[in-house]
Parts: C-alpha cells; structure tokens; sequence
C-alpha cells in the first residue's frame, strides 16, 4: 500500500475505535514501517546518484537494506513492542505498535515479488500475493482502484478526527495524490504540464499563509467569545440571580 495510504486507513481503524484520541501515535506507527524504504531511495537516488531501474532492481534487493525494512514491517518485532508497551503502563506506544502491526495487516496481500518478510526474524517467509497495488502485471488496475476507494471512503471518518486545518489540507492532499496516481495508472495524464503545475505550486504557496492567518483569527475570535462569556454574560447572570 501507499505510505500516505496506511496513515488515512490506520486513522480510520484504530481512531473510531480503541484510539481516538490518539492521533500522533497512530500517525507515526502507520509510517514508521516505510521509513528505512524512502531513507533508502533518497541515499540510492542522491548519494550514488543510481538510476531508477537499479535502485529498485539491484539495491533494494541487497541484504542490509532488505533486513532493515524486514525488521520495520515485522509482526513479531511489532507485537513484542506492544507487549512492553502494556506492561510497563505506555498507553501511545502500544497503540504506535498496533499502528506498526495493522500496516503490516495491509501490506501482506497486496505485494507481489517485492513482499516483505512479515515474520522476520524468526521465518524469512514471504508471501508472494497473486495481486499488487502497484504492478499492473498483478492486477494493480483493481487492486489499486479499491485501495483508493477505501480510503476515499475513510476519509470523512478521519477528518472528523483531525482539529487543525493543516492536517484537515493534508488530508485532501493525500486525496488529490491519490487521484492523480491512480489516473495514471490508467493511462490518463491528470497533471499535463509544467504549466499547470506551477499554478498548483503557486496556490499552495497563497493558500497556506491564508489557512495560517484564518486559523491563528479563529483562534482568538474563539478567546474573545470566552472572555465575553466570562465577563459579561456570568456578570448578567450573577445580577439576575441577585435581583430575584
Ligand atoms: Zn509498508
């Protein structure tokens, strides 16, 4: 699954249920398990300035590199986490562990010749699913469409969640990526040209200080309601009741 995927998904199905209150530890356990696979991609790419096709047909396949992500998509190594976790009384990191597990829940049936070894290290096993979401050769046009639509669905539940407008934006965000992903997947070139990218670029760059200043004012609108309930409203009341 997509990182930004396993985020909205995991948001979803531990937040409505046994964390809602819980948003960062969720967050971070559903990317935690990626980390080491950008962290790869970025020293391959910009430090060995290696091509696409020898990043992910050679270097990924080298064995440091598959025991370290190995090692973040354990379920084993996740479940053990949890179990400290419960024990010593650490509510966050034993809901980050389950983040950790439910990522690997989703990973395991839509990888194919790039699966993970989910019960490393104590099996090297890979299940090597039938479906992937993102080889078109392994059905990734459906597999990938219903990835999609799952967390197009999730989506109004996890912004019910979420209490800031960046995080509310990042989620429309993740929407838009996966909109323009799957579009491409199909054939259909969404984003068409340097043109058009730059007045997304440009709107992001409006849109943001707007989203800042309305939400730093709707801060202090909020101060000033309270203030005018405190000190004038109680007031009232307080003379009302003296009056009577
Ligand atoms: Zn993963």
């Amino acid at each position: 699954m997509q990182t930004q995927g396993h985020y909205v998904l995991n948001m979803a199905l531990l937040g409505k249920t046994i964390a809602p209150k819980h948003n960062i530890a969720i967050t971070i356990g559903a990317i935690l398990p990626d980390i080491p696979i950008f962290l790869f991609y970025f020293i391959s790419k910009y430090m060995y300035n290696m091509s696409e096709a020898k990043i992910w047909g050679e270097a990924y396949y080298e064995p440091i590199w598959q025991n370290i992500i190995a090692t973040s998509h354990s379920i084993p190594i996740a479940l053990i986490g949890f179990l400290i976790c419960w024990r010593l009384d650490w509510k966050w990191g034993a809901i980050l562990c389950v983040s950790m597990v439910c990522h690997c829940l989703l990973d395991l049936p839509v990888h194919h010749d790039d699966a993970h070894r989910h019960f490393y290290p104590f099996s090297d096993y890979r299940f090597n699913s039938p479906v992937s979401y993102w080889d078109v050769n392994h059905h990734a046009k459906i597999v990938a469409g219903i990835e999609a639509g799952l967390v197009l669905i999730a989506t109004p539940l996890v912004m019910s969640l979420l209490k800031t407008p960046y995080t509310k934006g990042i989620l429309i965000f993740i929407n838009i990526i996966y909109f323009v992903v799957y579009s491409r997947m199909l054939g259909i070139n969404i984003v068409l040209s340097q043109t058009i990218r730059t007045l997304v670029l440009i709107a992001v760059a409006i849109a943001t200080p707007l989203i800042i200043f309305v939400s730093r004012n709707k801060k202090q609108s909020l101060k000033k309601l309270e203030y005018y309930k405190i000190n004038v409203l109680d007031k009232l009341r307080s003379k009302d009741n003296t009056n009577h």
